[in-house]
């Protein structure tokens, strides 16, 4: 049976400096405090209840990290440009398209890839090592969980800190890449721009026209990102292995994804199925808002440190 659903604030306004009450706004305090308090309290509840929480989380962990998401309202990518991430089929057709992208990503990688875990990332790992959390699995790319010491962990997308060869499916470190793409291009001088969730930043097409990019060392084949794209589909191997965790699990908890991507939400299709408890932290709506019994609105970072994984 469902419990009545909650849909509470604690504060909506992502591009906010961190605090648990954000400069300039004072006059929703009395009422934010209010639910604060309630919100908060009913989190810890649902938290203490789970034995084996598994845990889904997305780009909202990160952007305090200062990974910027597609799809938040004002400063998501979407929002701010008008890119639109890499499609597989055109990486994969395409000796243009990965000319411009590993160009981007070549200048993009030393920002992106200094990145590190944020008080979210390591409330998490906290939780794990206290034995509250069960299985997480991030929609994210940038290698912040297994920064933070995560252990059972499923990324659910990849990694873009691992290289891949189309040929002969060998997998190599994106570092080692770097060495080659700047050996291979001592010419090149770009300076790294906004950078964008999957290490990607913004060049001119002149720009990238005399880059040069390396295939796989063994076989000669085309090297892509260890990261499923869009319009790519996630092994069913990699599916079943989440489904098998979450049958473990018994309760979930949703952190800062609007789980638009399928390959998400499907496991909240199974977890609802399953009649577990589901919680949702996120900024703004999501796609199992009708799923769920409790959902809090809130920075990761913020709401994650306080709870206690008792
Ligand atoms: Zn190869």
């Amino acid at each position: 049976m469902r419990l009545q659903r909650w849909v509470l604030t604690l504060h909506t306004a992502p591009a906010r400096p961190r605090s648990s009450v954000p400069a300039g706004v004072s006059s929703f305090v009395p009422a934010c405090s209010a639910a604060d308090g309630l919100s908060m309290e009913l989190l810890q509840d649902f938290v203490s209840r789970a034995k084996r929480l598994f845990v889904i989380g997305g780009a909202g962990v990160s952007t305090e990290s200062g990974i910027p998401d597609y799809r938040s309202e004002g400063v998501g990518l979407y929002a701010r440009t008008d890119r639109r991430p890499m499609q597989h089929a055109e990486f994969v057709r395409s000796a243009r398209s990965r000319q411009r992208y590993w160009a981007r990503n070549f200048v993009g990688w030393p920002l992106f890839s200094s990145r590190r875990p944020n008080s979210a990332h390591r409330a998490l790992q906290r939780w794990e090592e206290r034995g509250k959390v069960h299985w997480l699995v991030t929609q994210n790319v940038d290698a912040l969980h297994s920064k933070a010491g995560q252990k059972g962990l499923t990324e659910l997308h990849g990694c873009s800190h691992r290289v891949m060869c189309l040929g002969c499916g060998a997998i190599s470190e994106r570092e080692a890449l770097q060495r080659r793409f700047a050996a291979l291009n001592p010419e090149w001088s770009a300076q790294a721009g906004a950078v964008a969730p999957d290490g990607d930043v913004f060049l001119e097409d002149k720009q990238v026209l005399h880059f040069r990019v390396p295939s796989c060392e063994d076989c000669g084949g085309v090297l892509k990102p260890e990261v499923t794209f869009f319009g790519d589909t996630v092994s069913k191997a990699t599916v079943q292995f989440v489904h098998n965790r979450l049958a473990e699990s018994d309760a979930v908890l949703v952190v800062g994804s609007s789980l638009q991507v399928y390959s998400g939400y499907r496991f909240l299709l199974a977890a609802s199925d399953r009649k577990m408890p589901i919680a949702i932290l996120n900024i703004g709506p999501t796609r199992a808002d009708h799923l769920t019994e409790l959902r809090v609105s809130g920075r990761c970072g913020d709401v994650l440190s306080v709870i206690q994984p008792l």
